[in-house]
């Protein structure tokens, strides 16, 4: 879908909901908007897009050719403020001249504090709305294009995953490994987005990093890795042990896997993001680990590294075909050992195809 199409999208769904308007500041909505990868700072770059009247982006005059360079001129009208404007006023008097200020407005999700603040005290009597009302439904199903993207970086982060097993030595700490894992993304890829090289008892905390902790023969090691590829990311965990695979680790990991292909395989249009985790959640529990799966079985994908839908228990949103998203199952026994498997998904119109395929049990390095 073309950018112009994509702020028509955004205009009906305004009307669709009675908002006035959408305000989007840097990041994937403004991306996935209008084709612009803003610069996050201090100064406010706004694309105001009214449910009537003409879009603006309001940006700071040092980065307007940035915005023209990417097309925004050609969507909206590009109102660049100098050092000593008050760019706020310079919003709140384009919501006044679309006369949307009347009624609530979304502000995007993540968007700085300090902004938003701004915004509440040059409106006193706005009301306001979760900009993701607005923008999550939109970003949610991919277009082919999307899906495309998704499927090149998705290869590209199974490359990577392809040449772990050389990196992990004894005597190497999780910090070298994971430095030389972020050169071989970024081979790949346009930038790394994390690197998580988890040994031993770190492999029980999910979101740990890398650390000066030496491997040692016999350490199951946690290599969750991600990167952008034209603004999309990957997402991938596999699992590793160093020279040889413990018992108890390998029986973890067996039911660990089974959990996974439980979950990518209740994987199809009409199928709750519930029964979804419940998939992964229900083999872990019948072995006994159900306590050690301490997170929920996966998470959209896109512009950004964790977007709707959210495959938790609880959520009965039915997935739908072009919706893309982890199925990252974990066990985690604290102090010894840990494991996630994850590969991301596009829901198509009778199943799920994954975007990864590295082999997903234990490689012996
Ligand atoms: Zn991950
Ligand atoms: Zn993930
Ligand atoms: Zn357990």
């Amino acid at each position: 879908m073309d950018h112009a199409a994509r702020l028509h999208a955004v205009r009906d769904a305004l009307v669709g909901a009675d908002v006035g308007a959408v305000l989007l500041g840097p990041g994937a909505d403004l991306l996935w908007a209008a084709g612009f990868d803003a610069h996050v700072s201090e100064r406010l770059t706004m694309l105001v897009v009214p449910a009537s009247g003409e879009a603006i982006l309001v940006v700071p005059e040092l980065e307007e050719a940035l915005a023209r360079r990417a097309g925004v001129g050609e969507l909206a009208r590009i109102v660049a403020w100098d050092e000593t404007t008050d760019p706020v006023a310079l919003v709140d008097a384009h919501l006044g001249a679309c006369g949307a200020s009347a009624s609530p407005l979304a502000i995007q999700d993540r968007i700085w504090t300090a902004f938003t603040l701004a915004l509440q005290a040059a409106l006193p009597s706005a009301t306001w709305v979760p900009g993701s009302r607005i923008m999550a439904p939109l970003r949610l199903v991919k277009d082919a294009e999307e899906v495309t993207a998704l499927r090149a970086v998705g290869a590209a982060i199974d490359q990577v995953h392809a040449q772990v097993p050389e990196l992990l030595r004894p005597g190497r700490t999780e910090a070298e490994v994971a430095a030389d894992i972020d050169a071989l993304i970024r081979e790949g890829h346009d930038a790394t987005s994390f690197v998580i090289v988890a040994s031993g008892p770190n492999g029980a905390s999910p979101h740990h990093g890398s650390s000066d902790r030496v491997l040692t023969n016999g350490d199951a090691v946690v290599v969750d890795i991600g990167g952008t590829l034209d603004g999309y990311g990957s997402d991938e965990t596999r699992n590793y042990c160093v020279g040889r695979v413990d018992p108890d680790y390998q029986a973890l990991h067996d039911v660990l896997q089974d959990a996974q292909a439980a979950a990518m395989a209740a994987v199809a249009p009409g199928v709750t993001a519930h029964a979804i985790d419940a998939a992964a959640r229900d083999v872990i529990t019948a072995a006994g680990h159900g306590d050690h799966f301490i997170h929920r079985t996966g998470h959209g994908i896109g512009l950004d590294g964790h977007e709707e839908p959210w495959i938790v228990a609880g959520n009965e949103v039915e997935v739908r075909a072009g919706m893309a998203f982890s199925i990252e199952p974990g066990i985690y026994v604290p102090g010894v050992h840990g494991a996630r498997i994850e590969d991301i998904v596009v829901v198509t119109d009778d199943g799920a195809e994954s975007v990864n395929h590295r082999p997903r049990h234990v490689v012996v390095t």
